[in-house]
């Protein structure tokens, strides 16, 4: 297989690309164990494992027009690192073109979604074993931990389903009970099949554009055990593989976060890779005229 130090097919100019990969190796902010910040440049390596053709949907990615911006250069406080990536992205929305930002920890999501046009609305599904809710984790208004707190302040509460969900404390849900921000269980999933879950959960987004924020841990540490924040009883790969499926005729931008590479042998760099290019391919297929 070909290789070089971006992400397999991503062979476009920016002019030219549909969808624009990024990466954000900050960690600044894991509250367990580090390691995140290797994320982007693991997933871009491991990304070259695999047939540009895709057997579902006939797409070959080596036709999709994409292009990888390399890495944002930003690693001190996450709020230098927050602006960074929301004058990294804003182009690439302006342009009409779909950001794939790979992480990084958590954190780094909520400027992808903050880069969005004022004035647009977009829903976001965020998927994550943890609710990632407080207003402030040991000082810090941006850490991973206050993820989707942040995300709910830009877009609205009922514009956020947390998907997967199984870790949370007594102050994130007293929070959210009179925020109330819906949230669909991984527990609840088991119980009730994933297509019906995702079908709950992407009718309560109401708005034309979905993004999509991927914690990697939203996937059981069976099978994703290269993350900072491990919690069992997660999300199958095959679960989130559906997810996206089901998103992708609205998908307005995608995050990979907190691949933490070094806990394990690559099967969760080479998850998250996979797991972007079946976004991609998705969007394509769900946007050919047939
Ligand atoms: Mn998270
Ligand atoms: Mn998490």
């Amino acid at each position: 297989m070909p290789h070089s130090g971006g992400f397999a097919d991503a062979s476009a100019t920016f002019d030219d690309a549909r969808f624009v990969i990024l990466g954000v190796p900050f960690d600044r902010t894991t509250s367990f164990r580090p390691g995140a910040r290797f994320g982007p440049d693991s997933i871009r390596q491991h990304s070259w494992n695999f047939e540009s053709y895709d057997l579902e949907t006939g797409v070959d990615l080596s036709e999709v027009a994409i292009h990888d911006l390399g890495n944002v250069e930003e690693f001190g406080f996450a709020r230098d690192m927050v602006t960074s990536v929301r004058e990294e992205v804003r182009p690439i929305y302006a342009a009409g073109k779909i950001p794939i930002v790979l992480g990084g920890d958590h954190a780094c999501s909520p400027p992808c979604v903050e880069a969005y046009p004022d004035g647009s609305s977009i829903g976001v599904l965020y998927l994550d074993a943890h609710m990632d809710f407080r207003a402030s984790y040991l000082g810090d208004d941006r850490s991973h931990a206050c993820s989707s707190r942040r995300i709910v302040e830009k877009v609205g509460a009922k514009n956020v389903v947390v998907l997967g969900v199984r870790s949370v404390s007594r102050e994130e849900i007293e929070d959210n009970r009179s925020i109330g921000m819906p949230y669909i269980t991984a527990h609840e999933v088991a119980e009730d099949g994933i297509e019906a879950s995702v079908k709950k959960a992407l009718s309560m987004l109401k708005t034309e554009r979905v993004y999509v924020s991927l914690d990697i841990d939203a996937i059981d540490p069976a099978y994703a055990g290269g993350t900072g924040t491990p919690e069992p009883f997660g999300l199958t790969p095959r679960d989130v593989k559906h997810a996206i499926g089901a998103v992708a005729p609205r998908l307005a931008g995608l995050d990979i976060m907190e691949v933490s590479p070094h806990y394990d042998t690559g099967n969760t760099s080479l998850l998250a890779a996979r797991l972007a290019r079946e976004a991609i391919v998705r969007c394509v297929a769900s946007h050919r005229v047939p």
